[in-house]
């Protein structure tokens, strides 16, 4: 099964033929990046406008470097949500065109089960079930993967994604958009334990995160320097920011999986893509004894590859996508 997938749920226009799920043949991302950092954020018109432009050139080249035509595509995966909603729609518009000009088969995915299926391709041999932790722009979820599409949320913030909370303290502290991986470079020169950041607990879910409270304790930090007239270090504040977050996601997440008895672990999502996180995963893994997965960073983030996995397994169970599929910005997982 050759599958090209399409995503356009945020502000990256991508496309990808990936086979049999796990092999991609090409993985093609345009990113809007530098086209928000002067808004300090995703602008959603501007998002929509950019992937008209650029969706049906990604395609072709997607295509070429697979080495591959329309002709040789057995269906089409798009993301249908969640996301922003004009954004979601270009793509789906688009998938629904090539569906019905090349007489394939359309399969609408949710870009989270995106995100976790990116561990199918760098893993040839993992296979559910496992405990995936979702830490992403708009999401921080803890799943239990029970089979190929099939989950359930055990835990999920109450509050603030842990992207979007790396992404607010960047812009507090002075680095600017995107967050997430200014706060991972900055991180390495700056000491962990220098501020005793708060690690939040949810009272009636000990698996749901909170990171809001962490976010207001940052902001309180600077203002008290500010106040005292002092200057403070930008590399300690991200350093002990970050290790705070990923205190958390570690423990919460390693206690699912012992208390859910899962051998198997799997993490997704562009926060997935941070350094220390993902070594701090690893060593936390090995001295409890538990199969840790990962994708790489390039497949943590919004890509193509990713819905072509997940797209792959939703074909393989029959799910076929009517031409009346629509973006659905909340949709749930
Ligand atoms: P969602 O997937 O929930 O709909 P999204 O698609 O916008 O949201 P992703 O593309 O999965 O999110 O991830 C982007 C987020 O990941 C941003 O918040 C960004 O700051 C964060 N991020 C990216 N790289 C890193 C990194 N190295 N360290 C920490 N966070 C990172
Ligand atoms: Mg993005
Ligand atoms: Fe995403």
């Amino acid at each position: 099964v050759l599958m090209l997938a399409i995503e356009t749920s945020c502000d990256e226009t991508a496309a990808s033929v990936v086979k049999n799920g796990r092999k991609v043949l090409s993985n093609v991302i345009f990113t809007q990046i530098a086209l928000h950092t002067q808004y300090g954020g995703v602008v959603p018109e501007i998002a929509s406008r950019k992937h008209i432009e650029k969706i049906n050139q990604v395609i072709e080249e997607a295509l070429d470097q697979a080495d591959v035509t329309l002709a040789d595509i057995t269906a089409v995966a798009v993301t249908y949500g969640p996301g922003l909603v004009g954004a979601l729609l270009v793509g789906v518009a688009e998938a629904k065109a090539i569906s019905f000009a090349a007489g394939i088969p359309l399969v609408g995915v949710h870009h989270i089960s995106g995100h976790i299926s990116a561990n199918y391709i760098e893993h040839e041999d993992l296979e559910p079930p496992f405990i995936c932790l979702v830490a992403s722009g708009g999401h921080s979820h803890l799943v239990a993967v029970k089979d190929y599409g099939e989950y359930e949320i055990i835990g999920r913030t109450r509050d603030d994604a842990a992207g979007e909370a790396f992404d607010k303290v960047a812009r507090a502290i002075g680095l600017g958009y995107p967050g997430g991986p200014k706060i991972d470079k900055i991180s390495a020169q700056g000491n962990p334990d220098a501020i005793p950041f708060p690690r939040a607990k949810v009272a009636e879910n000990e698996y749901d995160f909170s990171f809001s409270g962490l976010k207001s304790a940052v902001l309180n930090y600077l203002n008290a320097c500010r106040m005292k007239g002092e200057s403070f270090s930008q590399a300690d504040v991200a350093a002990s920011f970050q290790k705070a977050v990923i205190d958390v996601l570690v423990e919460h997440s390693l206690h699912a999986v012992r208390e859910f008895g899962y051998e198997k672990f799997a993490i997704a999502g562009g926060v997935a893509s941070n350094s220390s996180l993902r070594a701090a995963f690893e060593r936390e893994c090995e001295k409890r004894k538990i199969a840790f997965y990962r994708p790489s960073p390039l497949l943590c983030t919004d890509n193509a590859a990713m819905i072509g996995a997940a797209g792959y397994y939703e074909y393989r169970k029959g799910v076929r996508s009517g031409y009346d599929l629509n973006a659905v910005p909340g949709l749930k997982l």
